[in-house]
Protein backbone atom coordinates (compact mmCIF):
# COMPACT_ATOMS: atom_id res chain seq x y z
CA UNK A 1 0.00 0.00 0.00
CA UNK A 2 0.80 3.27 -0.71
CA UNK A 3 0.59 4.84 2.81
CA UNK A 4 -1.71 2.39 4.50
CA UNK A 5 0.29 2.92 7.48
CA UNK A 6 -1.12 6.53 8.54
CA UNK A 7 -4.81 4.87 9.28
CA UNK A 8 -4.73 4.44 12.88
CA UNK A 9 -6.38 1.77 14.28
CA UNK A 10 -9.89 2.07 14.48
CA UNK A 11 -11.97 0.90 17.35
CA UNK A 12 -15.35 -0.62 16.14
CA UNK A 13 -18.39 -0.19 18.34
CA UNK A 14 -20.16 -3.76 18.87
CA UNK A 15 -23.72 -2.15 16.88
CA UNK A 16 -21.81 -0.65 14.18
CA UNK A 17 -25.36 1.69 13.60
CA UNK A 18 -25.69 2.71 16.95
CA UNK A 19 -24.84 6.17 17.56
CA UNK A 20 -23.37 6.76 14.12
CA UNK A 21 -24.71 10.39 12.78
CA UNK A 22 -22.59 11.94 9.92
CA UNK A 23 -21.26 15.28 10.69
CA UNK A 24 -23.98 17.00 9.51
CA UNK A 25 -26.08 15.24 12.37
CA UNK A 26 -27.84 13.18 9.97
CA UNK A 27 -28.58 9.56 11.45
CA UNK A 28 -26.91 6.66 9.35
CA UNK A 29 -30.10 4.47 10.04
CA UNK A 30 -32.26 6.91 8.04
CA UNK A 31 -31.72 6.06 4.47
CA UNK A 32 -34.55 8.20 3.22
CA UNK A 33 -33.07 11.20 4.75
CA UNK A 34 -29.52 9.98 3.70
CA UNK A 35 -30.32 10.14 -0.22
CA UNK A 36 -32.17 13.28 0.60
CA UNK A 37 -28.29 14.45 1.64
CA UNK A 38 -27.27 12.50 -1.63
CA UNK A 39 -29.24 14.97 -3.44
CA UNK A 40 -27.20 18.32 -2.02
CA UNK A 41 -26.01 20.77 -3.96
CA UNK A 42 -23.90 19.81 -6.73
CA UNK A 43 -26.25 16.62 -7.19
CA UNK A 44 -28.66 16.76 -9.52
CA UNK A 45 -31.81 15.00 -8.34
CA UNK A 46 -32.54 11.57 -9.17
CA UNK A 47 -36.30 10.62 -8.50
CA UNK A 48 -36.98 6.96 -8.51
CA UNK A 49 -40.65 6.23 -9.41
CA UNK A 50 -41.68 3.72 -6.81
CA UNK A 51 -40.93 4.44 -2.89
CA UNK A 52 -39.29 0.75 -2.40
CA UNK A 53 -35.98 2.09 -4.22
CA UNK A 54 -35.09 4.17 -1.08
CA UNK A 55 -35.71 1.18 1.07
CA UNK A 56 -32.81 -0.81 2.00
CA UNK A 57 -32.99 -3.38 4.26
CA UNK A 58 -31.16 -6.67 4.17
CA UNK A 59 -33.71 -8.33 6.32
CA UNK A 60 -36.86 -7.37 4.23
CA UNK A 61 -38.23 -9.19 1.86
CA UNK A 62 -38.19 -6.86 -0.96
CA UNK A 63 -34.67 -5.39 0.16
CA UNK A 64 -34.90 -2.46 -2.80
CA UNK A 65 -35.91 -2.81 -6.19
CA UNK A 66 -33.35 -2.10 -8.77
CA UNK A 67 -36.28 -1.97 -11.36
CA UNK A 68 -37.34 0.87 -9.01
CA UNK A 69 -34.08 2.67 -9.17
CA UNK A 70 -33.30 1.83 -12.90
CA UNK A 71 -37.01 3.33 -14.15
CA UNK A 72 -35.65 6.92 -12.19
CA UNK A 73 -34.10 8.65 -14.86
CA UNK A 74 -32.53 12.35 -14.55
CA UNK A 75 -33.86 14.56 -17.09
CA UNK A 76 -31.64 15.15 -20.38
CA UNK A 77 -31.00 18.82 -19.63
CA UNK A 78 -29.36 17.84 -16.27
CA UNK A 79 -26.83 15.18 -17.58
CA UNK A 80 -26.39 18.27 -20.49
CA UNK A 81 -26.35 20.68 -18.00
CA UNK A 82 -23.68 18.90 -15.85
CA UNK A 83 -21.41 18.74 -19.23
CA UNK A 84 -21.62 22.02 -19.84
CA UNK A 85 -20.37 23.16 -16.26
CA UNK A 86 -17.52 20.63 -16.51
CA UNK A 87 -16.27 21.86 -19.30
CA UNK A 88 -16.27 25.29 -18.69
CA UNK A 89 -14.55 24.25 -15.60
CA UNK A 90 -11.64 22.41 -17.21
CA UNK A 91 -9.71 25.27 -18.62
CA UNK A 92 -8.78 27.06 -15.64
CA UNK A 93 -8.10 22.92 -13.61
CA UNK A 94 -6.31 21.98 -16.26
CA UNK A 95 -3.88 25.96 -16.43
CA UNK A 96 -2.69 24.48 -12.56
CA UNK A 97 -0.01 23.18 -12.29
CA UNK A 98 0.53 19.42 -11.56
CA UNK A 99 2.30 19.67 -8.32
CA UNK A 100 -0.86 21.87 -7.27
CA UNK A 101 -3.47 19.07 -8.20
CA UNK A 102 -1.39 16.59 -6.57
CA UNK A 103 -1.60 18.44 -3.58
CA UNK A 104 -5.31 18.44 -3.35
CA UNK A 105 -5.35 14.56 -4.04
CA UNK A 106 -3.70 13.81 -1.14
CA UNK A 107 -5.80 16.59 1.11
CA UNK A 108 -8.03 14.47 -0.36
CA UNK A 109 -7.47 11.26 0.62
CA UNK A 110 -6.61 12.56 4.32
CA UNK A 111 -9.63 13.70 4.40
CA UNK A 112 -11.51 10.50 3.17
CA UNK A 113 -9.13 9.04 6.39
CA UNK A 114 -10.51 11.82 8.74
CA UNK A 115 -13.93 11.12 7.95
CA UNK A 116 -13.38 7.39 7.70
CA UNK A 117 -16.37 6.22 9.91
CA UNK A 118 -19.10 8.07 8.26
CA UNK A 119 -17.71 6.72 5.27
CA UNK A 120 -17.73 3.49 6.55
CA UNK A 121 -20.93 3.88 8.19
CA UNK A 122 -22.50 4.65 4.56
CA UNK A 123 -20.68 1.87 2.84
CA UNK A 124 -22.12 -0.84 5.57
CA UNK A 125 -25.68 0.48 5.43
CA UNK A 126 -25.86 1.90 1.57
CA UNK A 127 -23.96 -1.24 0.01
CA UNK A 128 -24.38 -4.12 2.60
CA UNK A 129 -20.74 -4.47 2.44
CA UNK A 130 -18.74 -5.69 5.92
CA UNK A 131 -17.14 -4.02 7.95
CA UNK A 132 -13.63 -5.30 7.24
CA UNK A 133 -14.77 -4.58 3.26
CA UNK A 134 -15.58 -1.22 4.06
CA UNK A 135 -12.22 -0.45 6.08
CA UNK A 136 -10.61 -1.85 3.26
CA UNK A 137 -11.97 0.81 1.31
CA UNK A 138 -11.28 3.52 3.15
CA UNK A 139 -7.56 2.37 2.48
CA UNK A 140 -7.91 1.91 -1.35
CA UNK A 141 -9.38 5.01 -1.51
CA UNK A 142 -6.90 7.43 0.38
CA UNK A 143 -4.27 4.89 -1.29
CA UNK A 144 -5.74 5.60 -4.90
CA UNK A 145 -5.40 9.27 -4.11
CA UNK A 146 -1.72 9.48 -2.36
CA UNK A 147 -0.54 7.26 -5.70
CA UNK A 148 -1.90 8.95 -8.37
CA UNK A 149 -0.39 11.95 -7.19
CA UNK A 150 2.75 10.81 -6.67
CA UNK A 151 2.58 9.47 -10.16
CA UNK A 152 1.58 12.57 -11.48
CA UNK A 153 4.32 14.28 -10.08
CA UNK A 154 6.62 11.75 -11.81
CA UNK A 155 4.89 11.16 -15.20
CA UNK A 156 3.13 14.50 -16.05
CA UNK A 157 6.49 16.62 -16.37
CA UNK A 158 7.72 17.94 -19.64
CA UNK A 159 9.78 15.62 -21.38
CA UNK A 160 12.42 16.98 -23.21
CA UNK A 161 13.18 15.37 -26.10
CA UNK A 162 16.74 15.58 -28.40
CA UNK A 163 16.76 16.97 -31.59
CA UNK A 164 19.44 18.75 -34.00
CA UNK A 165 20.95 21.95 -32.92
CA UNK A 166 19.35 24.65 -33.29
CA UNK A 167 15.24 22.87 -32.60
CA UNK A 168 13.67 22.65 -29.59
CA UNK A 169 11.39 19.14 -28.63
CA UNK A 170 9.18 18.53 -26.11
CA UNK A 171 6.05 16.62 -24.97
CA UNK A 172 3.45 17.50 -22.72
CA UNK A 173 0.94 15.25 -21.03
CA UNK A 174 -2.40 17.76 -20.31
CA UNK A 175 -6.12 16.88 -19.67
CA UNK A 176 -8.21 16.19 -22.75
CA UNK A 177 -11.24 17.37 -21.33
CA UNK A 178 -14.15 16.48 -19.32
CA UNK A 179 -14.31 12.55 -18.85
CA UNK A 180 -17.54 10.84 -17.76
CA UNK A 181 -17.09 8.24 -15.05
CA UNK A 182 -19.17 5.40 -14.34
CA UNK A 183 -18.91 2.88 -11.61
CA UNK A 184 -20.47 -0.57 -10.16
CA UNK A 185 -22.29 -0.85 -6.38
CA UNK A 186 -19.73 -3.00 -5.17
CA UNK A 187 -16.27 -0.94 -4.76
CA UNK A 188 -18.79 2.19 -4.22
CA UNK A 189 -15.94 4.55 -2.03
CA UNK A 190 -12.51 3.13 -3.62
CA UNK A 191 -13.60 2.23 -7.25
CA UNK A 192 -15.69 5.81 -7.67
CA UNK A 193 -12.67 7.63 -6.14
CA UNK A 194 -10.06 6.25 -8.34
CA UNK A 195 -11.93 6.44 -11.47
CA UNK A 196 -12.49 10.82 -10.37
CA UNK A 197 -8.88 11.37 -8.47
CA UNK A 198 -6.93 9.63 -11.98
CA UNK A 199 -8.68 12.10 -14.17
CA UNK A 200 -8.92 14.70 -12.14
CA UNK A 201 -4.94 14.93 -11.43
CA UNK A 202 -4.51 14.72 -15.40
CA UNK A 203 -6.18 18.30 -15.49
CA UNK A 204 -9.49 17.09 -16.69
CA UNK A 205 -13.08 17.88 -15.28
CA UNK A 206 -15.39 15.13 -14.82
CA UNK A 207 -19.14 14.23 -14.88
CA UNK A 208 -19.14 11.39 -12.32
CA UNK A 209 -22.27 8.48 -12.55
CA UNK A 210 -22.18 6.34 -9.15
CA UNK A 211 -24.61 2.84 -8.96
CA UNK A 212 -27.82 3.83 -8.26
CA UNK A 213 -27.61 1.79 -5.56
CA UNK A 214 -25.06 3.94 -3.89
CA UNK A 215 -25.34 7.47 -4.54
CA UNK A 216 -24.94 8.55 -1.02
CA UNK A 217 -21.19 7.25 -0.90
CA UNK A 218 -20.43 9.17 -4.10
CA UNK A 219 -22.37 12.71 -2.53
CA UNK A 220 -20.15 12.13 0.05
CA UNK A 221 -17.07 11.61 -1.31
CA UNK A 222 -17.86 14.73 -4.00
CA UNK A 223 -18.13 17.10 -0.99
CA UNK A 224 -14.65 15.93 0.10
CA UNK A 225 -13.22 16.58 -2.83
CA UNK A 226 -14.66 19.95 -2.74
CA UNK A 227 -13.26 20.56 0.68
CA UNK A 228 -9.69 19.44 -0.68
CA UNK A 229 -9.68 22.26 -3.22
CA UNK A 230 -11.09 20.68 -6.10
CA UNK A 231 -13.32 23.46 -7.99
CA UNK A 232 -17.23 22.80 -7.80
CA UNK A 233 -18.02 22.08 -11.69
CA UNK A 234 -14.39 20.12 -11.76
CA UNK A 235 -15.95 17.58 -10.46
CA UNK A 236 -20.19 17.30 -11.25
CA UNK A 237 -22.41 13.86 -9.81
CA UNK A 238 -25.09 12.74 -11.44
CA UNK A 239 -26.80 10.52 -9.89
CA UNK A 240 -29.46 7.40 -11.85
CA UNK A 241 -28.91 3.98 -13.82
CA UNK A 242 -28.29 2.45 -17.20
CA UNK A 243 -30.68 5.40 -19.17
CA UNK A 244 -28.47 8.17 -17.26
CA UNK A 245 -25.46 6.52 -18.68
CA UNK A 246 -26.24 6.35 -21.97
CA UNK A 247 -27.14 9.92 -21.97
CA UNK A 248 -23.69 10.49 -20.61
CA UNK A 249 -22.01 8.34 -23.18
CA UNK A 250 -24.19 9.83 -26.01
CA UNK A 251 -22.84 13.50 -25.35
CA UNK A 252 -20.39 13.95 -27.88
CA UNK A 253 -18.40 16.57 -25.66
CA UNK A 254 -17.63 13.50 -23.36
CA UNK A 255 -12.91 13.58 -24.22
CA UNK A 256 -12.78 10.03 -22.38
CA UNK A 257 -15.04 7.50 -20.30
CA UNK A 258 -13.70 5.60 -17.54
CA UNK A 259 -15.84 2.67 -16.66
CA UNK A 260 -15.98 -0.46 -14.03
CA UNK A 261 -18.68 -2.57 -14.67
CA UNK A 262 -20.46 -5.69 -16.05
CA UNK A 263 -18.72 -6.97 -19.61
CA UNK A 264 -21.90 -6.34 -21.13
CA UNK A 265 -22.83 -2.90 -20.18
CA UNK A 266 -19.32 -1.89 -21.17
CA UNK A 267 -19.80 -3.43 -24.79
CA UNK A 268 -23.36 -1.29 -25.19
CA UNK A 269 -20.90 2.08 -24.49
CA UNK A 270 -18.46 1.11 -26.50
CA UNK A 271 -20.95 0.98 -29.53
CA UNK A 272 -22.54 4.15 -28.19
CA UNK A 273 -19.08 5.52 -28.40
CA UNK A 274 -18.98 5.05 -32.21
CA UNK A 275 -22.38 7.02 -33.07
CA UNK A 276 -22.08 9.98 -34.62
CA UNK A 277 -20.03 11.24 -37.98
CA UNK A 278 -18.27 13.39 -36.65
CA UNK A 279 -18.15 12.13 -32.98
CA UNK A 280 -13.91 11.95 -31.94
CA UNK A 281 -12.86 9.22 -31.37
CA UNK A 282 -12.13 8.85 -27.36
CA UNK A 283 -10.12 6.89 -24.96
CA UNK A 284 -12.51 4.59 -23.80
CA UNK A 285 -11.47 2.34 -20.07
CA UNK A 286 -13.33 -0.79 -19.53
CA UNK A 287 -13.08 -2.75 -16.21
CA UNK A 288 -15.44 -5.70 -16.33
CA UNK A 289 -16.19 -9.05 -15.22
CA UNK A 290 -14.84 -12.75 -14.96
CA UNK A 291 -15.10 -16.21 -14.80
CA UNK A 292 -12.13 -16.30 -12.44
CA UNK A 293 -10.46 -19.92 -12.09
CA UNK A 294 -8.32 -21.17 -8.78
CA UNK A 295 -6.54 -24.19 -9.73
CA UNK A 296 -4.70 -26.52 -6.79
CA UNK A 297 -2.60 -29.32 -7.22
CA UNK A 298 -1.66 -32.27 -5.20
CA UNK A 299 0.94 -31.10 -3.09
CA UNK A 300 -0.83 -27.47 -1.43
CA UNK A 301 -1.23 -27.34 1.65
CA UNK A 302 -4.90 -28.10 2.12
CA UNK A 303 -5.76 -25.81 5.05
CA UNK A 304 -4.32 -22.95 3.60
CA UNK A 305 -6.68 -23.88 0.36
CA UNK A 306 -9.53 -24.34 2.75
CA UNK A 307 -8.56 -20.64 3.99
CA UNK A 308 -7.71 -19.20 0.96
CA UNK A 309 -10.83 -20.01 -1.07
CA UNK A 310 -13.29 -18.59 1.68
CA UNK A 311 -12.04 -15.48 1.14
CA UNK A 312 -11.72 -15.70 -2.67
CA UNK A 313 -15.09 -17.00 -2.79
CA UNK A 314 -17.51 -15.93 -0.20
CA UNK A 315 -15.68 -12.84 1.13
CA UNK A 316 -18.23 -9.84 0.40
CA UNK A 317 -20.58 -12.66 -0.71
CA UNK A 318 -18.56 -13.34 -3.87
CA UNK A 319 -19.53 -9.82 -4.91
CA UNK A 320 -16.42 -9.25 -6.48
CA UNK A 321 -15.06 -9.01 -9.84
CA UNK A 322 -12.02 -11.28 -9.20
CA UNK A 323 -13.39 -13.90 -7.40
CA UNK A 324 -13.27 -16.94 -7.37
CA UNK A 325 -15.75 -18.68 -9.21
CA UNK A 326 -14.36 -21.79 -9.97
CA UNK A 327 -12.16 -24.57 -8.05
CA UNK A 328 -10.06 -27.14 -10.24
CA UNK A 329 -9.19 -29.66 -8.21
CA UNK A 330 -6.16 -32.23 -9.10
CA UNK A 331 -8.56 -35.59 -8.88
CA UNK A 332 -6.01 -37.92 -6.84
CA UNK A 333 -6.72 -35.78 -3.70
CA UNK A 334 -10.02 -33.60 -4.62
CA UNK A 335 -12.20 -35.67 -2.36
CA UNK A 336 -9.94 -34.60 0.87
CA UNK A 337 -9.96 -30.99 -0.34
CA UNK A 338 -13.70 -31.00 -0.76
CA UNK A 339 -14.08 -32.30 2.72
CA UNK A 340 -11.64 -30.13 4.08
CA UNK A 341 -13.32 -26.78 2.80
CA UNK A 342 -17.15 -28.37 3.50
CA UNK A 343 -16.10 -28.43 6.92
CA UNK A 344 -14.15 -24.80 6.57
CA UNK A 345 -17.78 -23.50 5.23
CA UNK A 346 -19.37 -24.31 8.25
CA UNK A 347 -17.81 -21.67 10.13
CA UNK A 348 -18.83 -19.09 8.00
CA UNK A 349 -20.82 -16.51 9.91
CA UNK A 350 -23.93 -15.25 7.33
CA UNK A 351 -25.65 -12.02 8.50
CA UNK A 352 -26.32 -8.85 9.20
CA UNK A 353 -22.68 -6.34 7.47
CA UNK A 354 -22.78 -4.45 10.65
CA UNK A 355 -21.85 -7.31 12.70
CA UNK A 356 -18.21 -7.33 13.01
CA UNK A 357 -18.71 -10.76 13.65
CA UNK A 358 -19.98 -11.41 9.59
CA UNK A 359 -18.13 -13.28 7.56
CA UNK A 360 -20.64 -13.07 4.56
CA UNK A 361 -23.46 -10.34 4.28
CA UNK A 362 -26.36 -9.74 1.94
CA UNK A 363 -26.24 -9.55 -1.44
CA UNK A 364 -27.16 -6.19 -3.03
CA UNK A 365 -30.52 -5.98 -3.89
CA UNK A 366 -33.48 -8.04 -4.79
CA UNK A 367 -32.86 -8.66 -8.34
CA UNK A 368 -29.91 -10.11 -7.90
CA UNK A 369 -30.90 -12.07 -4.89
CA UNK A 370 -33.80 -13.50 -6.69
CA UNK A 371 -30.82 -14.33 -9.81
CA UNK A 372 -28.56 -16.40 -7.61
CA UNK A 373 -31.35 -17.55 -6.08
CA UNK A 374 -32.57 -19.25 -8.78
CA UNK A 375 -30.06 -20.44 -10.61
CA UNK A 376 -28.43 -22.23 -7.23
CA UNK A 377 -31.91 -23.67 -7.48
CA UNK A 378 -31.15 -24.95 -10.72
CA UNK A 379 -28.26 -26.59 -10.00
CA UNK A 380 -29.69 -28.38 -6.67
CA UNK A 381 -28.91 -32.03 -7.98
CA UNK A 382 -25.23 -31.35 -7.72
CA UNK A 383 -25.05 -29.31 -4.22
CA UNK A 384 -21.87 -30.56 -2.47
CA UNK A 385 -22.06 -28.37 0.27
CA UNK A 386 -24.29 -25.32 1.82
CA UNK A 387 -24.39 -23.62 4.59
CA UNK A 388 -27.17 -21.62 7.00
CA UNK A 389 -28.24 -18.34 6.69
CA UNK A 390 -30.56 -15.77 9.00
CA UNK A 391 -33.78 -17.39 9.44
CA UNK A 392 -35.66 -14.23 8.41
CA UNK A 393 -36.78 -13.69 4.60
CA UNK A 394 -33.84 -10.82 3.78
CA UNK A 395 -30.92 -10.54 0.75
CA UNK A 396 -28.72 -13.71 2.55
CA UNK A 397 -27.88 -16.31 -0.24
CA UNK A 398 -26.30 -19.49 1.28
CA UNK A 399 -22.77 -19.78 0.66
CA UNK A 400 -22.99 -23.03 -2.01
CA UNK A 401 -20.82 -25.41 -3.29
CA UNK A 402 -21.98 -27.31 -6.66
CA UNK A 403 -19.93 -29.81 -8.54
CA UNK A 404 -19.59 -29.13 -12.38
CA UNK A 405 -18.12 -31.96 -14.93
CA UNK A 406 -15.93 -29.59 -16.78
CA UNK A 407 -14.51 -26.69 -16.94
CA UNK A 408 -16.22 -25.60 -20.47
CA UNK A 409 -19.83 -25.97 -17.84
CA UNK A 410 -19.23 -22.63 -16.71
CA UNK A 411 -19.24 -19.50 -18.85
CA UNK A 412 -20.79 -17.08 -16.92
CA UNK A 413 -20.33 -14.55 -14.26
CA UNK A 414 -22.57 -15.83 -11.35
CA UNK A 415 -21.97 -12.81 -9.04
CA UNK A 416 -22.84 -13.68 -5.31
CA UNK A 417 -21.50 -16.71 -2.88
CA UNK A 418 -21.51 -19.75 -5.60
CA UNK A 419 -18.48 -21.67 -6.42
CA UNK A 420 -18.13 -24.41 -9.09
CA UNK A 421 -15.71 -27.18 -8.42
CA UNK A 422 -14.25 -29.72 -11.02
CA UNK A 423 -11.04 -31.38 -11.37
CA UNK A 424 -7.92 -31.98 -13.82
CA UNK A 425 -5.85 -35.34 -14.79
CA UNK A 426 -1.90 -35.19 -13.52
CA UNK A 427 0.55 -33.98 -15.98
CA UNK A 428 -2.47 -31.70 -17.06
CA UNK A 429 -1.67 -28.05 -16.11
CA UNK A 430 -1.17 -26.01 -18.99
CA UNK A 431 -3.65 -27.84 -21.22
CA UNK A 432 -6.15 -27.16 -17.99
CA UNK A 433 -4.56 -23.30 -17.86
CA UNK A 434 -5.38 -23.17 -21.50
CA UNK A 435 -9.09 -24.26 -20.90
CA UNK A 436 -9.72 -21.36 -18.24
CA UNK A 437 -8.49 -19.22 -20.71
CA UNK A 438 -10.32 -20.41 -23.69
CA UNK A 439 -13.04 -18.69 -21.63
CA UNK A 440 -12.35 -15.58 -23.09
CA UNK A 441 -12.60 -13.46 -19.69
CA UNK A 442 -8.52 -12.59 -18.64
CA UNK A 443 -9.51 -10.70 -14.58
CA UNK A 444 -7.59 -13.38 -11.99
CA UNK A 445 -6.13 -16.90 -12.12
CA UNK A 446 -4.95 -18.63 -9.21
CA UNK A 447 -2.76 -21.58 -8.46
CA UNK A 448 -2.30 -23.56 -4.97
CA UNK A 449 0.97 -25.62 -5.63
CA UNK A 450 4.24 -26.23 -3.83
CA UNK A 451 5.79 -26.89 -7.50
CA UNK A 452 8.45 -24.27 -8.82
CA UNK A 453 7.42 -25.45 -12.46
CA UNK A 454 3.74 -25.55 -11.88
CA UNK A 455 3.88 -21.88 -10.75
CA UNK A 456 5.97 -21.22 -14.19
CA UNK A 457 3.46 -22.89 -15.86
CA UNK A 458 0.66 -20.17 -14.22
CA UNK A 459 2.96 -17.53 -15.09
CA UNK A 460 3.56 -18.19 -18.90
CA UNK A 461 0.41 -19.37 -20.10
CA UNK A 462 -2.66 -17.72 -18.04
CA UNK A 463 -4.15 -15.29 -19.78
CA UNK A 464 -5.52 -13.07 -17.25
CA UNK A 465 -4.49 -9.28 -15.92
CA UNK A 466 -3.66 -10.81 -12.02
CA UNK A 467 -2.27 -14.29 -11.25
CA UNK A 468 -1.95 -15.16 -7.67
CA UNK A 469 -0.17 -18.14 -6.41
CA UNK A 470 -0.51 -20.09 -2.81
CA UNK A 471 -2.89 -17.27 -1.71
CA UNK A 472 -6.47 -15.90 -2.30
CA UNK A 473 -7.31 -14.44 -5.46
CA UNK A 474 -9.00 -11.22 -4.00
CA UNK A 475 -7.70 -7.61 -2.52
CA UNK A 476 -5.12 -6.37 -5.16
CA UNK A 477 -3.43 -3.41 -3.65
CA UNK A 478 -2.60 -0.20 -5.05
CA UNK A 479 0.60 0.69 -6.36
CA UNK A 480 1.72 -3.23 -4.99
CA UNK A 481 -0.62 -4.80 -7.57
CA UNK A 482 -1.86 -2.77 -9.96
CA UNK A 483 -5.64 -4.50 -10.71
CA UNK A 484 -7.26 -4.80 -14.56
CA UNK A 485 -8.10 -7.58 -16.84
CA UNK A 486 -8.16 -8.54 -20.45
CA UNK A 487 -10.62 -10.17 -23.61
CA UNK A 488 -13.83 -10.11 -21.85
CA UNK A 489 -12.50 -8.51 -18.72
CA UNK A 490 -11.70 -5.40 -20.11
CA UNK A 491 -9.51 -3.17 -21.89
CA UNK A 492 -6.47 -2.05 -19.90
CA UNK A 493 -4.61 0.00 -18.34
CA UNK A 494 -4.68 -1.29 -14.78
CA UNK A 495 -6.14 0.99 -12.15
CA UNK A 496 -3.54 1.42 -9.10
CA UNK A 497 -0.87 1.11 -11.65
CA UNK A 498 1.65 2.85 -13.33
CA UNK A 499 0.31 3.10 -16.57
CA UNK A 500 -3.30 4.35 -15.43
CA UNK A 501 -2.71 8.02 -15.64
CA UNK A 502 -1.17 8.63 -19.24
CA UNK A 503 -4.76 6.95 -20.94
CA UNK A 504 -6.17 9.97 -19.02
CA UNK A 505 -3.78 12.55 -21.18
CA UNK A 506 -3.31 13.99 -24.20
CA UNK A 507 -0.12 14.29 -25.52
CA UNK A 508 1.09 17.17 -27.16
CA UNK A 509 4.48 17.28 -29.01
CA UNK A 510 5.61 20.34 -29.35
CA UNK A 511 9.10 21.48 -32.01
CA UNK A 512 10.49 24.81 -32.01
CA UNK A 513 13.27 25.96 -34.21
CA UNK A 514 15.32 28.24 -32.44
P1 LIG B 1 -23.47 -2.75 -14.37
O1 LIG B 1 -22.74 -2.89 -15.67
O2 LIG B 1 -24.87 -3.16 -14.31
O3 LIG B 1 -23.46 -1.21 -13.91
C1 LIG B 1 -22.25 -0.50 -13.74
C2 LIG B 1 -22.53 0.98 -13.94
O4 LIG B 1 -22.90 1.21 -15.30
C3 LIG B 1 -23.70 1.52 -13.10
O5 LIG B 1 -23.36 2.81 -12.66
C4 LIG B 1 -24.85 1.55 -14.09
O6 LIG B 1 -25.88 2.46 -13.76
C5 LIG B 1 -24.13 1.96 -15.36
N1 LIG B 1 -24.80 1.62 -16.62
C6 LIG B 1 -25.66 0.60 -16.86
N2 LIG B 1 -26.02 0.61 -18.17
C7 LIG B 1 -25.37 1.65 -18.75
C8 LIG B 1 -25.30 2.16 -20.09
N3 LIG B 1 -26.00 1.62 -21.10
N4 LIG B 1 -24.51 3.23 -20.34
C9 LIG B 1 -23.77 3.78 -19.35
N5 LIG B 1 -23.79 3.34 -18.06
C10 LIG B 1 -24.59 2.29 -17.77
O7 LIG B 1 -22.60 -3.50 -13.27
P2 LIG B 1 -22.91 -3.65 -11.71
O8 LIG B 1 -23.95 -4.69 -11.52
O9 LIG B 1 -23.13 -2.31 -11.09
O10 LIG B 1 -21.51 -4.17 -11.15
C11 LIG B 1 -21.10 -5.50 -11.13
C12 LIG B 1 -20.20 -5.81 -12.32
O11 LIG B 1 -19.05 -4.98 -12.27
C13 LIG B 1 -19.68 -7.24 -12.31
O12 LIG B 1 -19.72 -7.75 -13.62
C14 LIG B 1 -18.23 -7.09 -11.84
O13 LIG B 1 -17.40 -8.14 -12.25
C15 LIG B 1 -17.87 -5.77 -12.45
N6 LIG B 1 -16.73 -5.15 -11.75
C16 LIG B 1 -15.52 -5.11 -12.36
C17 LIG B 1 -14.41 -4.58 -11.70
C18 LIG B 1 -13.04 -4.54 -12.33
O14 LIG B 1 -12.20 -3.80 -11.83
N7 LIG B 1 -12.79 -5.28 -13.38
C19 LIG B 1 -14.56 -4.06 -10.41
C20 LIG B 1 -15.82 -4.11 -9.81
C21 LIG B 1 -16.91 -4.64 -10.50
Amino acid sequence: AVNCTRLPQIPLPRDIFGEWKNSEGIDLNDRPTLLETARGVNAIPFEPEGGDAVHADPHHPTGRSRAAIEAGRTPDADVHNAVTRAQAAYPEWDRRTVNERANILERWADLIEENRIELMGLVVKEAFRSIPDALSEVREAADFCRYYAQRARKDLTVHELPGPTGEYNALKMEGRGTWATVSPWNFPLAIFTGQNAAALVCGNSVVAKPAPQTPAIARKVVDLAHQAGVPEDAITLVTGGADVGAEMMSDQRIAGVAFTGSTATAKKIAQTLLVGEHRPIIPFIAETGGVNAMIVDSTALPEQVAADVLTSSFRSAGQRCSASRLLILQEDNADEMIHMLSGAMDMLHVGDPGDPATDVGPVIDRAAYDKMMAYRETMRPRWIKTVAVPEDEGLFVPPTMIQIDDIEDLDTEWFGPILHVTTWKAGKLEETIKRVNAKGYGLTMGLHSRIARNADLLRTHARVGNAYVNRSMIGAVVGSQPFGGEGLSGTGPKAGGPHYLPRFCAERAVSIDT
